[in-house]
């Protein structure tokens, strides 16, 4: 594996690779890895000849007051992982190099980045189009592998390389969770042990919804409430949202066939994200 901090190397790379006629697979994160991080990249190692991660936490999708100065940073760590899985590229941009002195473009893919997380984080998805549409721009990959975990953020990048015309084939990979069902973060690692508790009242609250949905109950409201009901039974838990979607149009459902159920629950200072594809829980890691 080769580290590369500069955007210039990388371009070289890429370049690079294309002349020789390899297939460039791409998986973006903000480090801190774990099971989730690594089945996307062994999902673009499968389909490419060669495999760039970036680990770059990108100051501009936190807004005020959010954890980008605590957000957990352990790049040896992250780095003997990707090289076991066969990464061939690790891509650390610097800062200064992405948001250069008087940067002033911006991505926003509109309607989509307003609802759900986006009334909760303004700004949020802004900076993730921008820093995305950056990165493509540098890495040149042919596929790029994203998880459903932030499906909402799959929804607006899949959106973006349909109205921007990249010429990338998107991947959405399941959600990798841990044995007792808390779908993996890195902010998980915030958590005490009480609080991790009181965390799995989300995926429980969502497989109790879609057990409901199986044995016939389609009614949003009410595996909505069934959700709200289980998250709530936890004292410290704090709802942000639970809501029924559409999982391509993200617009809410009545009946909820085929939809998606999408969570924000806080405990603590630490924000938690969870969602379902109702219907589609076996396709779950
Ligand atoms: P992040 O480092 O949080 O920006 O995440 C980088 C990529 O990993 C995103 O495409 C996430 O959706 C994906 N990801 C994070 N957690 C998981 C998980 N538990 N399962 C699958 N993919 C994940």
């Amino acid at each position: 594996m080769t580290r590369i901090g500069t955007v210039a190397e990388m371009r070289i790379v890429s370049e690079s690779y294309r002349n020789q006629g390899k297939r460039i697979g791409f998986v973006p994160t903000m480090g801190a890895l774990h099971e989730g991080h690594l089945s996307l990249v062994r999902i673009a190692r499968e389909r490419t000849d060669a495999v760039v991660v970036s680990v770059f936490v990108n100051p501009l999708q936190f807004g005020k007051g959010e954890d980008f100065d605590r957000y957990p940073r352990n790049l040896e760590r992250d780095a003997a992982l990707l090289e076991r899985c066969g990464t061939d590229i690790l891509f650390c941009p610097r800062e200064e190099d992405m948001y250069a002195v008087g940067h002033c473009t911006y991505i926003d893919v509109e309607r989509l980045s307003s609802v759900l997380e986006g009334e909760h984080r303004p700004g949020h998805f802004r900076g993730v189009t921008t820093v995305v549409a950056q990165l493509f721009n540098i890495v040149r990959p042919h596929v790029a592998v994203f998880g459903q975990k932030d499906a909402q953020q799959a929804v607006i990048i899949r959106q973006m390389i349909r109205d921007l015309h990249y010429d990338i084939e998107m991947i959405v990979a399941p959600i990798v969770r841990e044995a007792d069902g808390l779908a993996m973060s890195s902010r998980n690692a915030y958590l005490a042990p009480s609080e991790r508790t009181a965390a799995l009242s989300i995926s429980r609250g969502l497989r109790k919804a879609e057990e409901m949905y199986r044995t016939g109950e389609k009614d949003a409201q009410v595996l909505a409430r069934t959700v709200e009901r289980e998250i709530l039974s936890e004292r410290d838990m704090r709802i942000d949202y639970v809501a029924v979607v559409n999982p391509e149009t993200l617009v809410e459902v009545t009946i909820a066939s085929g939809a998606m159920i999408a969570v924000a629950a806080r405990v603590g200072n630490t924000r938690l994200i969870d969602n379902t594809l109702l219907g589609q829980e076996s396709a779950e890691k």
